[in-house]
């Protein structure tokens, strides 16, 4: 090879192959900044070239490098990666003087974000269910049935009375959260069932009724890795983090479930670019293998996934608008839990059938559930109703009126598994 081949050549070996690893590396090193919109700052970022997230409530949020963090430095441009107004932070904190309070973005770049505010970030649940664990021993145990791609745990709360033990007869009742990792509010709902159920076993007579009789077992964090990508980088993230190894990533996980997968290319992808791309073959992913190992050590007569939004409850089949055989029973739990659910706030949740609620899907969780084990599966699509509403964004307000109207459609959940044993 000439000098000029051989120039060439490194020249394309480090732009294909050492570019995008690196590139993919330093991807890790961003974090999430905002700076008060005033008409100077505006200005000033105008020629400063960053990747701009949204313009929202008077603040400009900034997917930032440690380069970009320098470029507001030198701009003079206060920024911060806290979602508290700085005059909220503790007095006693050193943060406090006026000179430091905005500057900390690069000192904390690989700490925690805050940038998720009220809602859980995978170091948060994981924290929040060994704490449950730890209050409440003889009620809550915590499994980890798998890691996800990037290797984080895939945590199972499990409740009942005697928790320690295996006990036949009881009825068994999954519930997930966050197949999807932009829907943070459904994290927050299955998580406070684990909550409620612990804390109130001692004082409430009905819900030691349940919990004696059952064992709920809660996955409140099914897509640790693509939660972590929305917080920390790109808020509509959807799939796993799944490398398809053509400058693509993540598969959905309720598209690999294994039952009529891939059955047309409505109800889910080929395309692994696609935001519904259902993987290379069902089961394909850690996150799905997960539960179908759960489903396979258990017995569960009924499972709810949580997703939002749409504020709907939907049930099998997804994959097509017949109706299955269980329709008759499944639209009257539909309508018992909406009506539970519009008691306690007044909001009111729909209900149907999949395929004619939303859209089609195929192998997703719930048509899995019914088809493989013929048990009654629901989708709880959270609220809001629509985009115009705020879509994915549920305002941190809403979580306890969410949740908490959640509650008593859970609890009729366990009775009708008990009832139904
Ligand atoms: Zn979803």
């Amino acid at each position: 090879m000439t000098k000029a081949k051989i120039a060439i050549f490194l020249l394309c070996f480090f732009v294909l192959v050492l570019g995008p690893s690196l590139m993919a590396q330093n991807h890790w090193l961003n974090t999430i900044v905002w700076v008060e919109k005033t008409p100077e700052n505006v200005a000033k970022l105008k020629t400063m070239w960053l990747d701009i997230l949204m313009d929202w409530q008077g603040k400009i949020w900034i997917v930032a490098s440690p380069d970009d963090i320098r470029k507001l430095k030198d701009a003079e441009i206060l920024y911060s990666n806290d979602d508290n107004e700085p005059d909220n932070k503790n007095e006693s904190n050193n943060d406090n003087e006026p000179g430091n309070r905005l500057h900390k973005g690069l000192e904390s770049i690989s700490a925690q974000t805050t940038i998720n505010g009220a809602f859980h970030s995978y170091r948060e649940v994981e924290s929040e269910v060994y704490a449950l664990e730890r209050s409440y021993p003889n009620l809550v145990q915590v499994h980890i049935i798998g890691n996800s791609l990037e290797m984080r745990n895939l945590y199972a709360i499990k409740i009942s009375d005697n928790v320690q033990a295996d006990e036949e007869g009881e009825a068994e009742v999954l519930i997930t959260g966050c197949h999807h990792a932009r829907e943070w509010i459904s994290v927050e709902v299955p998580l406070y069932v684990a909550k409620h159920l612990a804390e109130n076993y001692a004082t409430d007579p009905h819900i030691r009724d349940l919990v004696d009789q059952a064992e709920v077992w809660i996955v409140p964090l099914l897509n640790p890795d693509g939660l972590e990508y929305t917080i920390h980088f790109y808020r509509y993230w959807r799939k796993n983090m799944r490398d398809n190894d053509n400058r693509t990533y993540g598969v959905d996980p309720n598209r690999n479930y294994d039952f009529m997968w891939g059955n047309d290319n409505e109800g889910s992808s080929a395309i692994s670019s696609s935001y519904v791309y259902r993987g290379p073959a069902p089961f394909s992913e850690p996150e799905t293998q997960a539960i179908r190992d759960l489903f396979a050590q258990r017995d569960f007569q009924v499972s709810i996934n949580y997703h939002n939004y749409s504020q709907v409850i939907i049930y099998p089949w997804g994959y097509t608008n017949e109706p299955s055989e269980m329709d008759a029973l499944l639209e009257e739990m539909a309508s018992e839990m909406a009506a539970r659910m519009e008691r306690v706030n007044g909001r009111v949740y729909g209900y149907g059938q999949a395929g004619n609620q939303l859209y089609l899907t195929n192998g997703g969780a719930t048509d899995w559930a019914l088809g493989v084990y013929g048990i009654p599966a629901f989708t709880m699509e959270l609220p809001p109703v629509d985009q115009q509403q705020g879509g994915f964004y549920n305002p941190e307000e809403e979580i306890p009126s969410i949740v908490r109207e959640n509650i008593p459609a859970m609890l009729y959940v366990i009775e009708w598994a008990i009832e139904n044993k």
